[in-house]
């Protein structure tokens, strides 16, 4: 029997999705599309898709579901589209009516059912303050790590925790829980994220900070942007880059030639692209150039929106393809776990010798204590 879904979430983006002209210049630069190839992996496809779900043209088959989940949320489309369509909100729309439909799939529901046991999509037990042990001083200060970097790059936390002891700065991790990106990606309901958001507002205020940093650029999204739509945020909210990029910070010398690539959350959603810029631009001797498509025309690393966990050879197809831009040179730096680790399987898929390090680690050996 035909699967049609109440498509509640899309009916309040019902006159945005007929605003798409069918013009297809979001065919020129979706990273799922050069993937794949064919018209449901790519906006105006994803547009249509869900506008057919809405009216119960078409059933949420698993072909749908397929397309549908594909999108890694780059929001490049949207710099492209002539209509000014919101992409990444009509397909974060379709995904929470999947999912209310029962649609979610498995290997999202041991991500949602991870954060519900333990706090982070790892099914890691310790909380993030127990696995990382760092930055036990008290301050204003928080330290959001996140929990790719406690769980999976520790080296990112520590390379944090190290710069912010060299800059004199007194700090602690807070004690955090999954900042519900993930969840909010593939659209788990909102009041679920909400609990966590209240969870991390609570734990901020109660350890008295009064600015917070960031590592990861999609915790960082998530405060700058989303949290504030549902929670009171009353604290300033930086990610490390534009932290440090205010600080006179004395670099040693690198002889290498750098690029950088833009993460998603990072760029296209919050327009930070200068603070990271600014810090490797001051590292003497460094040759940095830019790779042909970055700041808000950088090509996504394919890891977001859910695609890598459930997709992960399409993620590891368009890391690659991200990775081969930056052949000129020798390190690859960006500001996000997430990017790091899908770019080196991207990297090593491809037989690149691109080195692949977040920012902090990047700049850790070169602060001057
Ligand atoms: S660029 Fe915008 S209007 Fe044109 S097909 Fe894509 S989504 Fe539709
Ligand atoms: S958000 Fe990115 S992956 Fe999704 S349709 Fe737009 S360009 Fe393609």
């Amino acid at each position: 029997m035909a699967d049609y879904i109440e498509a509640k979430n899309l009916r309040a983006a019902q006159g945005t999705m007929m605003t798409c002209t069918y013009c297809g210049f979001c065919k020129s630069v979706c990273p799922t599309y050069e993937g794949i190839g064919w018209d449901p992996s790519v906006a105006r496809g994803r547009i249509i898709l869900s506008y057919g779900l809405l009216r119960k043209d078409i059933p949420a088959d698993e072909s749908v579901v397929e397309h549908l989940y594909q999108c890694t949320t780059c929001k490049d489309c949207e710099r492209r589209c002539p209509s000014g369509i919101e992409v990444v909100d009509v397909v974060e729309r379709a995904r929470r009516d999947l999912v209310a439909s029962g649609k979610m799939l498995p290997r999202h529901a041991r991500l949602v059912a991870s954060v519900a046991a333990h706090g982070n999509p790892y099914g890691e037990a310790k909380r993030v303050q127990d696995a990382l042990r760092l930055g036990g001083g008290g301050g204003e200060l928080g330290y959001f790590a996140g929990c790719t970097a406690a769980y999976r790059n520790p080296s990112i936390a520590k390379a944090t925790a190290s710069i912010l002891d060299k800059l004199g700065e007194e700090f602690s991790i807070v004690d955090e829980v999954c900042c519900g990106s993930v969840l909010q990606r593939i659209g788990v309901d909102e009041e679920e994220v909400k609990e966590l958001m209240e969870r991390n507002v609570e734990a901020i205020a109660s350890a008295g900070k009064d600015e917070v940093v960031f590592s990861c650029a999609g915790c960082y999204r998530m405060f700058k942007e989303e949290y504030p739509r549902h929670v009171k945020v009353d604290f300033k909210v930086k990610h490390i880059s534009e932290f440090l990029a205010e600080r006179d910070i004395k670099l040693s010398p690198l002889r290498k030639k750098v690029t950088y690539h833009d993460p998603c959350h990072l760029g296209r959603h919050c327009g930070v692209y200068e603070a990271p810029r600014k810090l490797l631009a001051r590292v003497p001797d460094a040759e940095f150039r830019e790779m042909p498509r970055s700041k808000d025309t950088a090509r996504c690393c394919g890891g977001g929106g859910g695609v890598r966990s459930a997709y992960p050879d399409l993620s590891e197809k368009i890391a690659a393809r991200r990775v081969e831009e930056a052949s000129f040179a020798e390190v690859l730096v960006t500001t996000c776990p997430f990017c790091v680790n899908n770019l080196r399987v991207g990297g090593s898929s491809c037989g690149s010798k691109v080195q692949i390090m977040d920012l902090v680690e990047f700049l850790e050996p070169l602060i001057e204590a």
